[in-house]
């Protein structure tokens, strides 16, 4: 019988706030100079007493919300006890008893708790047997979610990570940005037979969706592998080695008594209902469109799964298609072309949010119709709309400028076709002799004299009419 893998989540995400956790230090994570985002507080001098960020308490209430699960209403905080030089105050302030959220879903997966509490500094082992400390991150609001046990493979753990990036960002919560550090997953991996969980690993210092991935799949084979040998497995922390692709064992965990988790007595207790804008109505009223809830609907406008994460996954996509295509566009069609446009073309050239918006407030949506019109060709709309990406303008005037605008007007063809053909009597003798491939060539100088604006094909039937009639 094969081993049954459980995963369980824990992510931390750093919040977008003004200030730290605790005290008014900046929160800025593009600071690239060593410790200038500090003060008394978050270094941890005697005597100094924290604040709470209530902007930080709200970004958590928030995605508490979106994630459906309980916003308690009474809540305080815990010192976790451990000595580590990037933790100045011996303690790092959390959440123990009382977390801001319990329960909740997200992806078909069931949260058991969102908490807030404070990051610690940055470590820089010089390998030279000293260590630098960078205390910018000392303070930073940190949210960490964990979720049940509940997780049986590896892709549902990284998709999972992913939602839960797309809402902070979608909530304006953070950016969490897995590169930069400021969403970190540690995922709980054991294997069993039966329905009792088996030893439980832990494995630290993911830092991007693929390593999720690469790390828990590769945790099972090593657990699988080792109870089949008749090996015990050992509960412990485990780290990811990106480049050799393998976990390796850090330390034995520490349960959770050893941090000798206690109220912190500097920080008042909260009923958050009694604070304005903080009550489970009120927040739950000021939620933005939920990436799940865009995602359905553009499914239900007919949209592919892939059209659909693309605008959901890149927001300034999925703003300019709400705002530029799906409300300035009435017609299923245009909307259909639009979409495609913008997917493959724009989004194909990598356009940024400054070129978007050169396109934006109608100058798409107008492309778009006359090309539905016939008056771009599907050549003439690609460059029109590279243009304008580039240097925008008014999509007509700059199609007529640069001679894109293809002729309708058959009057204007015809006396394009009459000078052709009385400019070349001896090529229209030559065709009518059966030299069909002349032809060309006429079609050739009717699209200069209408600098490129006759569609091909029209201009080719009227000199074919023409000259047979002749
Ligand atoms: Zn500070």
């Amino acid at each position: 019988m094969a081993y049954t893998p459980t995963i369980g989540l824990e992510i931390h995400a750093e919040l977008k706030t003004k200030t730290k956790m605790f005290c008014d230090s900046r929160n800025d994570p593009d600071e690239t100079r060593p410790n200038v985002n500090v003060c008394p507080v978050c270094m941890g001098f005697p005597g100094t007493l924290p604040v709470v960020n209530k902007e930080a308490v709200h970004h958590v209430l928030r995605v508490g919300a979106a994630l459906d699960g309980a916003l308690v209403d009474y809540t305080e905080w815990d010192r976790k006890n451990y000595f580590y030089p990037d933790l100045p105050k011996g303690y790092q302030i959390s959440q123990y008893e009382y977390p801001l959220v319990a329960g909740g879903m997200l992806n078909g997966v069931a949260i058991t708790r969102v908490h807030l509490e404070e990051d610690a500094a940055r470590n820089q082992h010089s390998g030279d047997g000293y260590s630098l400390i960078d205390f910018n991150r000392a303070g930073l609001p940190l949210m960490e979610l964990v979720t049940e046990p509940c997780i049986h493979d590896a892709e549902t753990a990284s998709a999972f990570a992913q939602n839960l990036q797309l809402l902070l960002r979608s909530l304006g919560a953070g950016d969490a940005n897995m590169e930069k550090g400021q969403m970190r997953v540690e995922a709980n991996i054991s294997i069993s037979k039966d329905d009792t969980l088996g030893t439980k690993v832990e494995v630290k210092n993911l830092n991007s969706f693929k390593s999720v991935e690469k790390a828990i799949a590769f945790e099972i084979d090593r657990q699988t592998e080792a109870l089949e040998k008749g090996e015990l497995l050992v509960q412990e922390t485990r780290g990811w080695d990106e480049v050799k692709g393998i976990t390796f064992s850090q330390r034995k965990k520490e349960g959770s008594h050893d941090y000798r988790y206690f109220p912190d007595p500097d920080i008042p207790k909260f009923r958050l209902a009694r604070i304005p804008g903080f009550s489970k109505d009120e927040i739950k009223n000021t939620l933005p469109e939920l990436p799940w809830e865009k995602r359905a609907r553009y499914i239900s406008l007919g949209m592919t799964s892939t059209e659909a994460e693309t605008l959901v996954s890149d927001p300034s996509y999925g703003s300019f298609f709400d705002t530029e295509v799906l409300a300035r566009m009435n017609d299923a069609n245009a909307i259909k072309l639009g979409t495609n446009y913008l997917l493959t073309d724009i989004r194909g050239h990598g356009a940024n949010e400054d070129e978007l918006q050169r396109l934006s407030g109608g100058a798409f949506a107008e492309v778009i119709a006359l090309t539905m019109k016939g008056e771009l060709s599907s050549r003439g709309t690609k460059d029109l709309l590279e243009v304008l990406l580039k240097e925008g303008g008014d999509p007509r005037a700059l199609a007529g400028e640069r001679g894109l605008i293809q002729m309708k007007d058959s009057a204007a063809l015809g006396r394009i076709v009459d000078e052709i053909l009385s400019e070349n009597t001896a090529i229209v003798l030559e065709i009518k002799n059966g030299k069909q491939e002349a032809l060309k060539y006429l079609i050739g100088q009717g699209m200069k004299k209408s600098k490129g604006s006759a569609n091909p094909g029209e201009l080719e039937k009227a000199l074919v009419e023409r000259i047979s009639a002749s």
